[in-house]
């Protein structure tokens, strides 16, 4: 009901995001979104938290489908009034499309105040940033880079890596780094506009709070069965993030990879 709190993660249907579902129905008070682009998929997981006792939701939601995402988000705000916790987690890896960074905003316009936002990052992206050239590091780094600045620069890439010039061009040999450099950098974007257009809201009233989590070296489909974590282990960050209580102010659009330590 539109009293109800609400949480929703994307790309729940295994790996990482499943065990963030299962955490969040064990500790979040409200419902609990599982999501995934494919229905059947979808079902098959809800079933497995079903048979642990839990009690996910599900929605369906593909984050490249422009139409997916708008009749998500019109679900969440005609059902509660909006959505009070966001996990973008999806997996984005050894895409060569930049159709995501856009994606993200459109799914995060749900979102109440007081919500929070958490993107599940990578150190990857930490490793891509430093392979990229002076001029490249300076824009990501810099406090002024907007969100459009951000969006040409990894069109930029994507078009760069198509005809291999990519190199040339100051970029490093990781598709997937850089798209999760284009990831921590929107939530910093994200954390900075919020943080400018929102002055006066204080502590208790704070605006939702966009966060880069790493999650570790996690065994899933995408890493492989030779990674340190679980995907209950790898979901543990995540999860601290997104329960944070609501007048917390930090950590605020950084990159977290430690229960109460942060790092860029
Ligand atoms: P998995 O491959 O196990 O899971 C990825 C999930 O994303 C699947 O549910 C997949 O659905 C879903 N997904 C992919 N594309 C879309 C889409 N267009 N719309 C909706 N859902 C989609 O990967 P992980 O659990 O390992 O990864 C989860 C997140 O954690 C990713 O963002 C990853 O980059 C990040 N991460 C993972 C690390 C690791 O060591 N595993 C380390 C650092 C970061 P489907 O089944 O339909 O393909």
């Amino acid at each position: 009901s539109m009293t109800s709190k609400v949480a929703v993660v994307t790309g729940s249907n295994k790996g990482i995001g499943l065990a963030i579902v299962r955490a969040l129905c064990k500790q979040f008070e409200g419902d609990v979104y599982l999501t995934a682009r494919d229905l059947g998929r979808g079902e098959e997981a809800v079933k497995i938290l079903t048979s642990e006792g839990l009690k996910p939701k599900f929605q369906q939601l593909d984050i490249t489908d422009v139409s997916s995402i708008t009749s998500a988000a019109a679900f969440f705000r005609e059902t509660y009034g909006g959505v009070d916790i966001l996990v973008n987690n999806a997996g984005i890896a050894f895409k060569r499309k930049s159709e995501t960074l856009q994606t993200l905003l459109l799914i995060m316009d749900p979102v109440k105040d007081n919500g929070r936002v958490v993107n599940v990052s990578s150190f990857m992206g930490s490793l891509a940033l430093n392979l990229c050239s002076e001029e490249f590091q300076q824009r990501f780094r810099s406090e002024d880079i907007t969100e459009d600045e951000l969006v040409g620069l990894m069109e930029r890439f994507v078009e760069k890596t198509k005809t291999g010039e990519h190199k040339k061009d100051g970029w490093p040999e990781l598709v997937y780094g850089v798209s999760k450099t284009g990831l921590t950098t929107l939530s910093m974007i994200l954390a900075r506009r919020l943080s400018k257009e929102r002055p006066h809201d204080n502590v208790a009233n704070a605006p939702f709070a966009p966060l880069g989590a790493g999650p570790g070296w996690v065994r899933t489909d995408m890493a492989g069965d030779k990674a340190p974590k679980s995907p209950d282990e790898g979901a543990v960050i995540p999860v601290y993030l997104a329960l944070l209580p609501p007048g917390a102010t930090e950590p605020h659009g950084c990159f977290v990879t430690e229960k109460g330590d942060s790092a860029v």
